[in-house]
Order: C-alpha cells, then sequence, then structure tokens
C-alpha cells in the first residue's frame, strides 16, 4: 500500500553538494582511462586538469577530492605560519572549513564584515598590517564568490578586478573561493576566464551544482601549481587512480555549466512564492544565483522548528540562523518539485495555499 504522498520522493533543497551523477557521468567513470595520479600518470585526471586550465585561459590546474582541501592548499601555499589571511565575516573559508586557516596554514584570518559579502578595497585596506617587524604580516587577500551565506550574491567584476589590482600594487596575492563561480559566470552573463582573470588562485567545486559525485579544482600559473600539488600530498590529497571520478567531473565541467540558469530561475520561482507566504520575509529581487536565504521570524517559530515540520513534508531545507533558512536549487528539483515545496512551507507556516 502506498499513498501519492509515500512515493513522491524527498525535495533536498539543503544544497547543491547532493546532486545524484546522471547517466551519462555514471558511463563515463565505468570507461575511464585511469593510471596513478600521484605519479601523474592518470590520463583522465591530466585530461580535467587541462580542460580546465583552458576553460579559465591559465596556464594549470590541479583536482582534488574536496573544495576545502583546495582553498586550504592555497592559503598555505601563499602564506607562511603566523602571517594573517583577510576575509569577508562570514567566508566559508573561516566558518565552515574547521579553522584550517589556523590549525594547518598556521594563519590568523582578519575578517570583515561586507554588505551582501562583496569586499571593496575600502573595507581591505584598513587591514592590511603595516611592515613592521614585531607586527604579523598580511600575507593574502580571500574572496568568495558567489558569496555562500549572504545568499549566493555575485560579485560586480569592476569590483573584485579593483581588489585585484590595488592588491597587487601592495605586493598582495588574491585568493577566489569560486566554488560557485560558474553560477556567477551565468548570472552575469560573463565568461569564468574574464570573471576570474585577476586572481592569483581559483578555485572551484563540481561536486556543488555542476553535479560531480566528487571533487574540486585549483586553477593558477605553472609555478602556483607546482607548490600546490606538493602542498596537496602533506594533506593527504594525493589520490590513486582518481580518473574514474575525474571522469564525471570532465562532463560535469562540460555540459552543466549551459544549464545553471535553470536553478537561478527556479530559486527566483521559489523566492517569489516564499515572499507571498505570511510569515516569511525575503527579497526575490536579491536572488541571483541558486541560492536563497529565507527569515521566518514574523511567524513567531524558529527556522529550527520550521525546518523540521517541513522535512515531515517531504522538503529539506537547512537552518543557518534562529529565524533563517537556506534553500538551495540544483539540477535534481525541478519546476514541480519548487511547487510543491512552496505549498508544503505554506502549509507548515499555517497559511492556506
Ligand atoms: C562547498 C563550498 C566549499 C568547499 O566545500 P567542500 O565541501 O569541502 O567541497 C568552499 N567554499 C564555498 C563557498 C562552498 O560553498
Amino acid at each position: 500500500m502506498s499513498t501519492a504522498a509515500a512515493t513522491q520522493a524527498v525535495i533536498d533543497l539543503r544544497s547543491d553538494t547532493v546532486t545524484r551523477p546522471t547517466p551519462a557521468m555514471r558511463r563515463a567513470m565505468a570507461e575511464a582511462e585511469v593510471g596513478d595520479d600521484v605519479y601523474a600518470e592518470d590520463p583522465t585526471v591530466n585530461r580535467l586538469q587541462a580542460r580546465a586550465a583552458e576553460i579559465f585561459g591559465r596556464e594549470a590546474s590541479l583536482y582534488f577530492p574536496s573544495g576545502s582541501m583546495a582553498n586550504l592548499t592555497a592559503i598555505k601555499t601563499w602564506t607562511r605560519p603566523g602571517m594573517e589571511v583577510i576575509c569577508e565575516a562570514q567566508a566559508h573559508i573561516y566558518l565552515y572549513e574547521m579553522a584550517g586557516v589556523a590549525a594547518i596554514a598556521g594563519c590568523m584570518p582578519n575578517t570583515v564584515p561586507a554588505p551582501s559579502g562583496t569586499l571593496t578595497w575600502d573595507l581591505i585596506e584598513p587591514l592590511i598590517r603595516p611592515h613592521i617587524y614585531y607586527r604579523s604580516q598580511t600575507a593574502l587577500i580571500e574572496l568568495e564568490n558567489t558569496h555562500n551565506m549572504h545568499g549566493g550574491t555575485v560579485y560586480p567584476p569592476a569590483i573584485s578586478d579593483d581588489i585585484c589590482e590595488r592588491a597587487h600594487a601592495a605586493g598582495l596575492p588574491v585568493h577566489l573561493d569560486g566554488a560557485r563561480i560558474f553560477n556567477a559566470s551565468v548570472a552575469l552573463g560573463r565568461s569564468v576566464a574574464d570573471i576570474t582573470r585577476k586572481f592569483d588562485s581559483v578555485m572551484f567545486c563540481l561536486s556543488k551544482g555542476l553535479g560531480a559525485p566528487v571533487g574540486s579544482m585549483l586553477v593558477g600559473s605553472r609555478d602556483f601549481i607546482d607548490k600546490a600539488r606538493v602542498t596537496r600530498k602533506l594533506l593527504g590529497g594525493g589520490m590513486r587512480q582518481a580518473g574514474v571520478l575525474a571522469a564525471a567531473g570532465l562532463i560535469a565541467l562540460e555540459e552543466t555549466p549551459k544549464i545553471l540558469h535553470r536553478d537561478h530561475e527556479n530559486a527566483r520561482h521559489l523566492a517569489e512564492g516564499l515572499s507571498k507566504i505570511p510569515g516569511v520575509s525575503i527579497d526575490p529581487k536579491r536572488v541571483v544565483t541558486n541560492i536563497l536565504i529565507f527569515d521566518v521570524a514574523s511567524s513567531g517559530r524558529t527556522a529550527a522548528d520550521v525546518c523540521a515540520a517541513l522535512a515531515k513534508h517531504g522538503v529539506l531545507g537547512g537552518a543557518t540562523g534562529k529565524s533563517t533558512i537556506r534553500m538551495v536549487t540544483h539540477y535534481d528539483v525541478n519546476r514541480a518539485a519548487i511547487d510543491r515545496a512552496l505549498a508544503a512551507i505554506a502549509t507548515v507556516l499555517g497559511a492556506s495555499s
């Protein structure tokens, strides 16, 4: 015996990391040519790295098991223990990477809150330490695009270009946490190469909206990537026949950017629906990529309580604060699923729908 509700799949909006590999990815994984990547002899990993470098217009790239390891590798490669890394106060490297900046790179994060998560040189410049021997020194500036905890916001390229130029003039490298840089590229209608060209290193995830089961890339100069390969090995990130994973990554990289606009349209549709539900506050105009964060304070309920009730209706979101909920669209949720999620949210918050 099964009811319609019981047979309906769970609508998982907790993150775009929950995407499953497509049938094409599964086939490519099964057929992947492999070798030992610690010897740099895995042809599929080498193809993925060459292709990522080409797409970003850079000399080289390196495949990683996770975005956190790729960010940490970049940070460790650009810094020495006892130095400082400037980042936004809600940066992923600061909040969600196990304090690796401090614990492993031996650096101190120096943070500042920025409206929409978009740093500007005016916010960064006062954090740069003077060159005095008894002061810790600034080693690196880190930006995040799209900004996860600010709801998938996108850096205007003029602002990130300006930060890079001024940082370089001050002798500082800039690393981009571009976990979702393809979402930013689609939202701006500009290539990833174009919007990241001034950064010294770029990390992006294959395993988020692009849909690969595992993996992230670090992109930069040949010299930087050669050093990063050493740091990756130190962190335990040297993989062997990783081509079975890279094969899915190649498909994610080539095919998924073409359809990411659908996720953005679905996120905007979800935001517009949410804005009409009593007890929810969200400005749909601020939803420009695939992440939305809405507030349920005026419903008198906590975010945790609303998420628990939604889960009983087969809709998953994540509480990011006492009254804020994050939802992320991706290729495993279509427009019909978004409409079902909206109906469930309206029911849970006691509105008639
Ligand atoms: C997901 C994410 C990462 C990397 O996360 P992993 O889970 O380690 O792959 C880095 N930065 C941002 C902004 C992210 O959303």
